[in-house]
């Protein structure tokens, strides 16, 4: 039995991937490499496909009996799916599609899921409960609960059975520095500080300092991308185990602003660099702090690295040595 994990070449899913293997699984990783990289498939069997095409996918379930599937393809830049939704909606909504009709056909019934705190959008309160209200103000939120809906239905009509996890903001990296988190673009906080404390980038951008938050700026909840990889592994194991579907938010409960988290870096890294302050950023919610108390009640899941001055050493470690 084998584990297929889509989009095992990006961040988040090449990390899983590496655990996976490391707790004994046999794993597939599909990936048609549009923004993940071949260098971060070092473990397990790899396949350039794409999920548009349902004959792609087919073939693979062909060539393995796949016993689940991790589901970490999409896009997820916030900003670029308000200026291009058409493009999110086909590729996270009906490549998902592509992939539950293929395997439904091949009697594959367990699957996990990215999902994201950008599903909540602007919170009631904080932190965020599973329970709390969904309304996405992104597109890019709205293609991760269609896919949330979608499971939700599938698994009454077909027994799907699915684990949906909602990660708030993942950072850090492999603490063996063997895989690390690198997009082009790269839009993302952290490497993009730390872009900046290496000279590799004139100054950093401040999107909103006039944020009702205690310094203005955006406050999110950053949590270590091995703390999701283990996260992944025990809801697969619960999935084995007869658990029944459900919805986990992952977070640390703790909520770093944007000047915090520069802070952190240039603390860490012990250089200086110059700070400019931007207009908001469209599609940004001020405050996005999670609740992780289900996971940890039913899968068993805490986070051994909830600190951001460690999270930014793992990726500054990363950083220096990144292949890709
Ligand atoms: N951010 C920023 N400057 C940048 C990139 C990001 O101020 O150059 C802010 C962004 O507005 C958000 C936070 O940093 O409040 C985290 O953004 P990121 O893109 O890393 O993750 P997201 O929250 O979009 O998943």
């Amino acid at each position: 039995m084998a584990i297929l994990i889509c989009g095992g070449a990006g961040y988040i899913g090449s990390h899983v991937n590496k655990l996976l293997n490391r707790k004994g699984y046999e794993t597939i990783v599909l990936d048609n490499l549009v923004h993940g990289h071949r260098e971060a498939v070092k473990w397990g069997a790899f396949v350039k496909r794409d999920l548009s095409r349902e004959e792609d996918i087919e073939s693979v379930f062909q060539a393995y009996k796949i016993d689940a599937v991790f589901h970490f393809a999409a896009f997820a830049y916030v900003g670029e799916s308000v200026e291009f939704p058409e493009k999110y909606y086909f590729n996270n909504v009906v490549n998902t599609l592509n992939l539950l009709k293929v395997m439904r056909r091949y009697g594959c019934g367990k699957i996990i899921f990215s999902s994201t705190c950008a599903t909540y959008g602007e919170p009631d309160s904080v932190p965020i409960t599973e329970e709390q209200k969904q309304n996405p103000i992104n597109p890019y939120g709205m293609t991760k609960l269609m896919v949330e809906k979608i499971f939700r239905d599938y698994g009454k009509a077909y027994g799907l059975h699915y684990v949906v996890l909602r990660y708030f903001n993942a950072a850090g990296a492999d603490i063996e520095g063997e895989i690390g988190e690198s997009h082009r673009p790269e839009t993302h906080l952290i490497p993009l500080v730390l872009d900046a404390a290496a000279g590799k980038r004139e100054d950093v951008k401040v999107f909103g300092a006039d944020y009702d938050t205690p310094d203005g700026s955006c406050v999110r909840d950053y949590i270590h991308v091995l703390d999701l990889a283990e996260a992944h592994v025990l809801a697969l194991r619960y999935l084995e185990q007869g658990g029944r579907s459900d919805f986990f938010n992952l977070g640390n409960e703790r909520g770093t602003s944007v000047l915090e988290v520069i802070q952190a870096v240039k603390k860490v890294t012990g250089k200086d660099f110059t700070v400019t302050y931007a207009d908001r950023r469209p599609g940004d919610p001020a405050i996005l702090v999670g609740s992780s108390k289900k996971a940890e009640r039913v899968l068993g899941w805490k986070a051994n690295y909830p600190d951001i001055e460690e999270i930014v050493a793992h990726a500054w470690k990363w950083y220096g040595r990144a292949t890709y």
